[in-house]
């Protein structure tokens, strides 16, 4: 971590990546702290392409009126191929510079992180990471924005076919986001009294799945809910399907793949609370020249990773948390 001691009196912010729920809060917690603090505050559109393609506004107080409420993000967000190169990066900071922009908040995943880390390594412009993901695979961090809403909306929908499901006994195949990460299966896995659960961090025994449904449906336990990550080792809930029809031809299995609407809606409350705090650490650390971290909150308290530290937390999920799923579902 670097402490710089210039004086900072124009930042800038932008999302970038993919989208999560609660962004809009973070971007209002960035602007109405840098204005409280006299600073001019510039909002970044679409991500790192709009720091290449010089589409940055100034913000107000009034400009994140009425948004901490509101899924998406109003600053927009993009992937930018552009941004990999030097070339790119360098158009990026020369839009900063001929504003006199002299900090930046990044609110994002790990990728976004990793262009921080690439964009203040050449450029003289302190960055300060958010970290907003649904997946909440961020290592140092106890919350990402964005995944209590994420999970909370998976168990509304889970909840919903579980009705459907009790009522005609059937098993059902749920598919919840997550491509790296396990967590939102696991977490609303268990809220919602799955049978099984596939995760990527995990191999899963097919064969162990199969003697468990043959065994409730000996004890006429025959509704079955399997919560399944988008990542996990079969490739998804389609593939777990095709696998166990052939295993149990008789039986009548049902997929549902719950997709983008787990992105969107209204944050949750935590959400909105986590992003009010992180935006507003963001810019009391750039003002103490804390540079190039990510806001993380550990034990409910504030914590400054560097961010080329800011890796996908990969396996690191609870032993004892499996052992929960396996004993409550029988
Ligand atoms: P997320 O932030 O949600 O993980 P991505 O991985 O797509 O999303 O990253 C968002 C953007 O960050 C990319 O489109 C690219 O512009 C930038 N980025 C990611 N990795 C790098 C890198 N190694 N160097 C430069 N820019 C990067």
């Amino acid at each position: 971590m670097n402490r710089g001691s210039r004086k900072i009196n124009r930042i800038g912010v932008l999302t970038s990546g993919g989208d999560s729920p609660g962004m809009n809060a973070a971007i209002r917690a960035v602007v109405r702290t840098g204005i409280f603090h006299d600073l001019e505050v510039y909002g970044i559109m679409r991500g790192y392409q709009g720091l290449i393609e010089d589409d940055i506004q100034k913000m107000e107080s009034r400009s994140v009126a009425n948004i901490i409420q509101r899924g998406g993000t109003i600053l927009k967000t993009a992937r930018c191929k552009e941004f990999y190169d030097y070339e790119g990066r360098k158009k990026g900071y020369d839009n900063l510079k001929k504003r006199g922009i002299d900090g930046l908040v990044i609110i994002g995943g790990d990728g976004s992180f990793r262009g921080a880390v690439e964009f203040s390594k050449e450029f003289d412009i302190p960055c300060i990471g958010i970290a907003g993901t649904i997946d909440k695979d961020i290592l140092g961090t106890d919350f990402t924005i964005g995944f209590d809403t994420a999970v909370n909306t998976a168990v509304e929908a889970i909840d919903k076919v579980r009705d459907t499901m009790d009522a005609h006994d059937r098993i059902f195949i749920i598919e919840v986001m997550g491509r790296d990460a396990g967590y939102i299966a696991l977490h609303s896995g268990i809220a919602t009294g799955a049978e099984n659960i596939l995760i990527p961090e995990r191999k899963t025994d097919m064969d162990d799945i199969v003697k468990s449904l043959l065994e409730k449906e000996r004890r006429k336990k025959l509704v079955n809910l399997i919560v399944v990550a988008e990542g996990d080792d079969f490739g998804g809930a389609e593939e777990v399907h095709k696998i166990l029809k052939e295993k149990l031809p008789m039986a009548e299995i049902r997929v549902c793949i719950l997709g983008h609407i787990q992105r969107g809606g209204a944050p949750s409350c935590i959400d909105r609370l986590i992003a009010s705090r992180m935006g507003y650490h963001a810019v009391e650390c750039l003002l103490e020249g804390r540079h190039n971290v990510f806001v993380g909150i550990q034990n409910n308290r504030m914590h400054y990773i560097p961010l080329e530290n800011a890796v996908k937390s990969k396996g690191k999920i609870s032993e004892e948390w499996l052992k929960i799923v396996k004993i409550l579902a029988s």
